[in-house]
């Protein structure tokens, strides 16, 4: 025979009595909402799955909430054994096994989830419990086993569809990023592939103009002085659609990873020199006086054409943003690298443009006002850093702009930025 369960001494109102029990403990002459509660009323009442089970394996104690899971009415369980109670070949079954061993052990087992499949009307319904199984002492001796029992089902099946929403949410960010990255690969290939196509008309276009030029002037000199600004301003044009399909050209090339470099002896004052003469008439045009601040020589190495490549595009924004505007260039040798500064009074760059315009495709301007492709820059920028460069620049929205060049006079041993910039060997 196991111990009885026995009462709590000095019972308050709230204290809990054990099953079999009144619980009164003489105290019937109470009025009725000063009695303790008995275990047997709470149990009868608390939403909670809890049984109490003694040494026997026999229910002292079932809440209204644990007997419903099992299928059973309350009473079916008090004073019956689990095994008579509860199909032992259940997967609650388990649960006369688990009391078991903390009955015989007094250790707790805490957290355990059973998972049980109830076959329905044609559908099998699977829910899911966590079990707790605690011992009841007395003077150190195992008495009795609470069980505690709680419904995951509902919870499992909201996390799991909260699971699957967010499997569906990744599996389409990732389809999207996918079609991204598709589009973009399919956009580089385009250019370089309509750059290469567009690169071999315009070459002709401009051999040919040269040529009938030649003609008209050998034939008719009259006549081929009359033509000879118009044949200037087609050259212009031309030499401006080649520089745009350059342009591209490297774009593709900077995508595919086959920016080429080849460095050579050169005096950057010369340089800059040749290019400042080339761009006077479009300074003049633009309305832009020139100052010129450079002296004596630069030497290093880098790629000519390259170098003439960041400065076209400086000068050519200069004069294109900073047009009506005094316009300042300077170059100075500082230990181990040149400096190259072109400052204008013009248009100026907001914040937000600033922290964009060496990107791709990016532009601080409408294209209503000026034309453009918002390339220029983002070349400048990989072809600088592939040199072992930088290029920064000072700003504000209507008070011109100073864009500062950095370059090392040798170049590095191998290219830093970017594994996709060849140094040496131009890539056709
Ligand atoms: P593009 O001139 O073809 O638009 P760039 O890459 O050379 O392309 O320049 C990117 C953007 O940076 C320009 O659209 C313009 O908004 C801004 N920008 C460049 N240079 C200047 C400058 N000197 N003054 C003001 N804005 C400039």
């Amino acid at each position: 025979m196991s111990p009885r369960l026995g009462t709590a001494p000095d019972m308050g109102p709230d204290v809990l009595t054990p099953a079999g029990e009144t619980g009164l403990g003489g105290q019937e002459a109470l009025p009725v909402g000063s009695r303790p509660v008995a275990l047997s009323e709470l149990m009868g009442t608390m939403p909670l799955g809890m049984a109490v089970v003694d040494r026997e394996l026999r229910f002292v104690e079932v809440s209204e909430a644990l007997a419903s899971l099992n299928g059973r009415p309350r009473e079916a369980h008090l004073g019956r054994l689990m095994d008579e109670v509860m199909n032992p070949h259940s997967s609650l079954g388990d649960t006369a096994r688990r009391v078991r061993r903390v009955l015989e052990t007094g250790e707790p087992l805490d957290g355990v989830d059973i998972i049980h499949r109830e076959p329905g009307a044609g559908v099998e319904r699977t829910r899911v419990f966590r079990a707790s199984y605690h011992p009841v002492l007395r003077d150190g001796e195992v008495i009795a086993a609470c069980i505690y029992v709680e419904d995951l089902t509902e919870r499992r099946r909201v996390e799991a569809q909260r699971d699957a929403g967010a499997a569906r949410e990744r599996a389409v960010r990732e389809q999207a990023l996918r079609e991204t990255q598709e589009a973009v690969r399919a956009r580089d290939e385009f250019l370089s592939v309509a750059a290469h196509e567009l690169r071999t008309p315009l070459t002709s276009m401009r051999l040919h103009l040269q040529l009938l030029l030649r003609q008209v002037t050998g034939a008719h000199p009259e006549l081929g002085r009359e033509l000879a600004p118009r044949g200037q301003v087609l050259e212009r044009q031309l030499s401006r659609l080649g520089s745009l399909v350059n342009t591209l050209l490297d774009v593709s090339r900077v995508a595919a990873g086959k920016l080429s470099l080849e460095p050579r002896e050169l005096d950057l004052v010369q340089v800059v020199r040749q290019m400042v003469d080339a761009f006077s008439e479009e300074f003049a045009r633009a309305g832009c006086e020139l100052s010129v601040h450079v002296s004596g020589t630069l030497p290093g190495q880098w790629d000519p054409l390259r170098v003439e490549q960041v400065l076209v595009n400086l000068l050519s924004n200069a004069a294109k943003y900073g047009a009506g505007r005094p316009v300042e260039i300077s170059l100075v040798g500082e230990g181990t690298m040149a400096v190259l500064a072109v400052k204008d009074h013009g248009i100026g760059i907001s914040e937000d443009g600033m922290a964009r315009l060496f990107g791709k495709f990016e532009r601080a301007v409408s294209e209503r006002h000026y034309g453009g492709l918002g390339l220029g820059l983002y070349i400048t920028r990989q072809i600088v850093e592939a040199m072992g460069g930088s290029i920064t620049v000072r700003s504000a929205q209507g008070q011109g702009s100073t864009f500062i060049l950095r370059l090392p006079t040798q170049p590095r041993a191998a290219p830093a930025v970017a594994p996709a910039v060849v140094v040496g060997g131009r890539a056709k």
